[in-house]
Order: structure tokens, then sequence, then C-alpha cells
């Protein structure tokens, strides 16, 4: 049965489009996006003809959102996560993901900054509202893990990097063994953990890229009932970087990484897609992140993909791998 409100989409794809920063505005960068109407974003490509003139190529590409550099985190948060958490707070599950290379915006959009909360704070607000109206007396606990996978492994970051491991049990449910689960009981005690859990991911190992755009930090929000039992489930997954690697300059350790990435976020298309074809085989063993996610890919579940994209002309072509991605998704 499909416990879905009515209304709600199961899937939803949206992009949305950071301004240009400061230094790649220094840098002489040119703004190569426009973002037409609220579902349309078109990437306007510089191309080289024959006889050496330049020519705008432009691809145009359609989604369930499309958010132009003006929006706040506030508008992106209305119109992904939100129905995500009503969906949640029915009981249901849900998983929310910000796609996009290096730079493109994930961790702005996920985790915001103080001034500008992200989705984690502004789910957790909602949640909290919402409880204090529907349980006054004995508001259901509320319990956050936050834990990251760096090549297919599984690191605590609410346990000093403890490494984890997934297991399925015998009747096919995934358990990650060892996870730490923090129960919060405000927004500000949600974002007092995920911020020393954010610092554990930003250290990380010394190197040319920074860690954290090497892997995937996944935060999940559970809400339990007198009995523990778990009465709502949200993932809120800032992925990692999708910017290919280059094979030929990049040493064997960052080749490596790249590989994985690159297979997780394959294996993550194809589990999405899977949800709109009920009788299909979900491919989740494909990679640790998949598998991790194995309950996001089955029933009732909701999934919103934001797509984030740079505007700067050098990434054009980083943008249209994001956007062709993000359309196959769909
Ligand atoms: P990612 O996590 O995808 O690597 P970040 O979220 O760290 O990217 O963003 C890179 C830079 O761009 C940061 O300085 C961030 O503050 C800025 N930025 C990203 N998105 C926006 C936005 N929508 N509005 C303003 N600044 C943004
Ligand atoms: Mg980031």
């Amino acid at each position: 049965p499909n416990k879905t409100r009515p209304g709600a989409q199961r899937i939803s794809v949206c992009v949305r489009k950071r301004p240009l920063t400061r230094t790649e505005c220094k840098r002489g960068e040119t703004d190569v996006l426009t973002t037409p109407s609220e579902e349309c974003v078109i990437v306007h490509e510089s191309k080289e003809a024959v006889d050496l003139t330049q020519y705008i190529l432009k691809h145009r590409f359609y989604f369930d959102q499309v958010f132009g550099e003006e929006s706040s985190n506030e508008e992106v948060y209305q119109r992904t996560a939100y129905p995500l958490v009503q969906h949640m707070l029915n009981g249901g599950k849900a998983t929310c993901f910000a796609y996009g290379q290096t730079g493109a915006g994930k961790t702005h959009t996920m985790l915001g900054s103080p001034v500008r909360p992200g989705l984690y704070a502004l789910a957790v607000r909602d949640i909290f509202a919402h409880l204090s109206t529907t349980h006054m007396n004995s508001p259901l606990p509320v319990y956050v893990s936050f834990f990251e996978i760096y090549c297919g492994q599984l690191y605590d970051l609410l346990d000093h990097r403890k490494r984890l491991f997934a297991r399925e049990d015998g009747l096919k449910v995934v358990h990650i063994v060892g996870l730490r689960d923090v129960r919060v009981d405000s927004v500000s005690s949600l974002m007092e953990v995920i911020s020393q859990g954010t610092e554990v991911r930003t250290q990380g190992v010394s190197g040319v890229n920074p860690l954290s755009s090497r892997s995937h930090a996944l935060l999940q929000i559970q809400l339990r009932d007198a009995n523990q039992k778990i009465a709502g489930r949200m993932w809120f997954v800032d992925l990692a970087g999708s910017e290919r690697a280059s094979d030929t300059k990049e040493d064997r350790q960052s080749r490596m990484e790249g590989a994985e990435i690159n297979q997780s976020l394959l294996a993550l298309k194809e589990c999405i897609r899977s949800l709109d074809q009920e009788q299909s085989h979900t491919p989740f063993r494909q990679s640790k992140l998949t598998q991790v996610l194995k309950d996001s890919f089955v029933g009732d579940s909701m999934t919103c993909m934001i797509a984030n994209i740079s505007p700067g002309h050098l990434a054009t072509e980083n943008t249209l791998n994001t956007l062709r991605y993000a359309d196959r998704v769909k």
C-alpha cells in the first residue's frame, strides 16, 4: 500500500544555482546560467566554430523546481525538504540528497551558516514545532546520527571518526553496527552536535583535496515512540563532489577515491530510478552508500535530490554533467 500523502511526489529532482563567488568575479569569470522560469535552467556554452569565431550553444533542462541565485535556504527548504518532513512526521521515510561538483553549494544548502541555516536546521525546527503541538506533555524523542562514507568505508562523525560496519540481518534489514545516536531536544542542540561532527569531517587527512569533498556525509534524524520504536526517519545526504577525477594527473589514492565516488553516484542514480518502477530489482548492493540507504529505495519512501550548480564559465563542463545526471534521475 502506498502511504505517501496524496499530491506528494515520491521523487522530486530540483536544481539550485548559486551566485558567482567574490573570487570568481575577481578572476573575471562570467555567469553562464539563466533560470527563465521556476522549472527551467539554461546553460550558455561558448564554442568555437571552424572559422574560429565564437558562438553560443544553449542547453535547456527542465526539473520539478529550479532555484535561481536569489533563492534563500528557507525557500529551497519549503519547496524541497518540507514535504519530506511532513511525510516523516506521519511515520514515513524520506531522503534528501545534495548533489554537485565541489564548490557548487551542497554544504551551503544542507548545513548553511548561523545566519542562513540550511536544511538540517530548518527540518529540525519544523519537527520540534510539530512535536510541541501534537505531543505537548511528552514529546517523542528525536535522535540524530552523523557519519561519513569515504572510499567505501564508514566513519562515525559523532564518535572520533570510529570505523563502522554495515551488516544485513536475516530479514535483510541493514544495520550500522556501533553507530552513535545522540538525542537532541532543540534546534540549537542539533546544531551543536552537527558542528562537532562537521569539524571532525573537515579536519580529515592532509592532502590536496579536502577530504570533505571526497566523502559522503549522512545525517539521520529519527523519531522514536514510547517503546523506542522508530516512528519516522529522515536522511540528509551531502554527497561527495561529482567532478570526475582526471585519470592522468592524479595519484593512486585520488584515482581510487574518484572511482569509488563515480561508482556510488552511478548506483545511487539506479536505485532512485528503481523507486518509480515497483517490481524492478534495486541494485543497492553496488555501493556502500546505496547499501546503507537501502531502506530509502523501497516501500513508501520519499526522495528529493537537489543538484547544485556553479554559474562560472570554467565550471561549464561539470555543470552540464550535473544537469545530465539529475535529468536521468527523474
Ligand atoms: P560544496 O559543499 O558543494 O563543495 P559549498 O556549499 O561549500 O560547496 O559552497 C562553496 C562556496 O560558495 C562557499 O563559500 C559558500 O558559502 C558559497 N555558496 C554556495 N551556495 C551559495 C548560495 N546559494 N548563496 C551564496 N553563497 C553560496
Ligand atoms: Mg561541501
